[in-house]
C-alpha cells in the first residue's frame, strides 16, 4: 500500500516523503478514506500507531482544496497534556510545511499573550488543552464559527483527567455542522457516550486488538525486592545496547531520586513530571531527543506527549497500577517499525497488578533474572534509607532486608 493511493494532495504527500514514510501506517491506511469522505470518525489506536498523521493528512488535504477566503479557525485539536499538544503541533507543521497555513497551540504554563494573538488572528489550525483553551474563550478570545474539524485526541486520558466538562463547555460553542474525530486507546463505556454526544453516525476503526501492546515491543519482567531497583536500574544500563531510555517513575520525588541515583553512576538524565516548569519541561525533552541525556525519566502523566523516534527501552521502574498505563508506556518504544523493550522491575506487592496486565493483554510476560547482578552484594550496598524506605511504597515488613530471604518470596510468589 502506497501514500499515493489514499487522496492525499500533492504538496502533502511530498512532506510525507520528506517526514521519511514510506508506506501508511494500518491506521492511516484505515482512517484517511473515511475522514477525506467526511465522516465522523472513533479510532481505537494506541500511541505509536501513527494516528496523528492518520488524523492530519486528510484535514489538510481537505483543508488545501477549500477556496481561499479570510483567515478563520478551521481546525481546532484538543489534547491533555500540553507535551502531546507540542507534538502534535511539530506533526501538523512538518506536514502542512508546503501549504500556505497558520497553526498555533494553547495551552496553560505558558504567557497567555501570543495564544490570544493565535486566536484573534483566525489561526487556521489551534491545538489546545481543555483548561487554557476555555479560560481564553470565556474572556472572548477566539471565533470558531467557521470550525470545521474538532479533533478529540487521548479522549479517554482527557476522560480520566476530569477535563469532560471543559470540553463540553467549549464544543458548545463550536458549530454544530462540523467532522468530529475521536482517539483514544481504548473504548470504554464512557468514552461511547461522548462519541454520541459529539458525533454524527461516526464509523469506528481498530487497530490490533483493544490495548494490544505493539506487536514490536519485547516485554521482560524483572523480579526485583523494592529496595534494589536503583542498583538493577544502574546495572542494566551497563548494557550500551540501552542507549535511549525512558524510566517511569509512579510518583515525582521518585522521579527525581531515580534521576539523582542514576547521576551517581555516571548516567545523564533528565525528569520529566508536573512539578517541573513548562521550560524545564521541554528542555528535558528536548536533551532526551538530542542525545544530551541517556535516560529520561517520567511520570505516567507527563509523559502522555512523549513522541520520541529511537527509544530504545522503557523501563517500568515503578510498575503501573493501571493496565492501561502499561500499555501507554509500553507504547514509547517499537513505535512505528523499530523494535523495542520494554522492561517491568516487578515486587512481590506488585504481583496483583502485574496479574490485571497480563489479563489485559491477553498473555503472560517473560520472567527473567538479570545476569552478572549480583543479588546479594547489591542488597549488602544499598543504602540503610534504601534498606528502610524503599522506593515509593510501603516500609518492607515482612520481606526483610535479607537478598536470600527476597528471593525465596519471590520463588514461591511468582512460581506459576
Ligand atoms: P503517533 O502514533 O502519531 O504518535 O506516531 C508515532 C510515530 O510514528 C511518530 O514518530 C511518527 O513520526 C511516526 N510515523 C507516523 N506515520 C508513519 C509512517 N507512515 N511511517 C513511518 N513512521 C511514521
Amino acid at each position: 500500500m502506497s501514500f499515493h493511493t489514499l487522496g492525499l494532495e500533492a504538496r502533502i504527500l511530498k512532506a510525507v516523503q520528506e517526514a521519511g514514510y514510506t508506506e501508511p501506517t494500518p491506521i492511516q491506511t484505515a482512517a484517511i478514506p473515511p475522514i477525506l469522505a467526511g465522516h465522523d470518525l472513533i479510532g481505537i489506536a494506541q500511541t505509536g500507531t501513527g494516528k496523528t498523521a492518520a488524523f492530519t493528512l486528510p484535514i489538510l488535504t481537505k483543508l488545501a482544496a477549500a477556496a481561499p477566503g479570510p483567515r478563520r479557525t478551521r481546525v481546532l485539536v484538543l489534547a491533555p497534556t500540553r507535551e502531546l499538544a507540542v507534538q502534535i503541533d511539530e506533526n501538523v507543521r512538518a506536514y502542512a510545511r508546503h501549504l500556505p497555513l497558520t497553526v498555533a497551540t494553547v495551552f496553560g504554563g505558558v504567557g497567555e499573550h501570543p495564544q490570544m494573538k493565535a486566536l484573534g488572528a483566525g489561526t487556521d489550525v489551534i491545538i489546545a488543552c481543555p483548561g487554557r483553551l476555555l479560560d481564553l474563550m470565556g474572556r472572548r478570545h477566539g471565533n470558531f464559527s467557521g470550525l470545521q474539524f474538532l479533533v478529540l485526541d487521548e479522549a479517554d486520558r482527557m476522560l480520566d483527567m476530569g477535563f469532560i466538562p471543559s470540553i463540553r463547555q467549549i464544543v458548545r460553542q463550536l458549530p454544530q455542522k462540523r467532522q468530529t474525530l475521536l482517539f483514544s486507546a481504548t473504548l470504554s463505556r464512557e468514552i461511547e457516550s461522548l462519541t454520541h454526544e459529539f458525533q454524527r453516525a461516526p464509523k469506528t476503526i481498530q487497530i490490533g486488538r483493544r490495548a494490544n501492546p505493539a506487536d514490536t515491543v519485547t516485554q521482560l519482567i524483572y523480579e526485583v525486592p523494592k529496595h534494589l531497583k536503583p542498583a538493577l536500574l544502574a546495572h542494566l544500563l551497563r548494557d550500551p545496547q540501552m542507549d535511549m531510555v525512558l524510566v517511569f517513575s509512579r510518583m515525582k520525588h521518585g522521579a527525581d531520586r531515580i534521576a539523582r541515583k542514576l547521576e551517581q553512576h555516571g548516567v545523564k538524565t533528565a525528569t520529566l513530571h508536573s512539578n517541573r516548569s513548562q521550560n524545564q519541561r521541554l528542555r528535558a525533552l528536548n536533551d532526551f531527543k538530542s542525545g544530551a541525556v541517556r535516560v529520561l525519566v517520567a511520570t505516567d502523566i507527563a509523559a502522555r506527549g512523549i513522541d520520541v523516534d529511537g527509544i530504545s527501552h522503557v523501563v517500568n521502574y515503578d510498575f503501573p497500577m493501571h493496565p492501561e498505563d502499561y500499555v501507554h508506556r509500553i507504547g514509547r518504544t517499537g513505535r512505528a517499525l523499530a523494535i523495542g523493550d520494554a522492561i517491568s522491575f516487578v515486587t512481590p506487592e506488585d504481583q496483583s497488578d502485574l496479574r490485571s496486565v497480563e489479563r489485559f493483554i491477553g498473555r503472560g510476560i517473560v520472567r527473567k533474572r538479570a545476569e552478572g547482578f549480583d543479588y546479594h552484594a547489591a542488597a549488602e550496598a544499598a543504602t540503610p534509607d534504601e534498606r528502610r524506605h524503599p522506593r515509593g511504597g510501603p516500609r518492607p515488613g515482612g520481606h526483610g532486608g535479607r537478598p536470600q530471604g527476597n528471593r525465596r518470596r519471590f520463588g514461591a510468589r511468582f512460581s506459576r
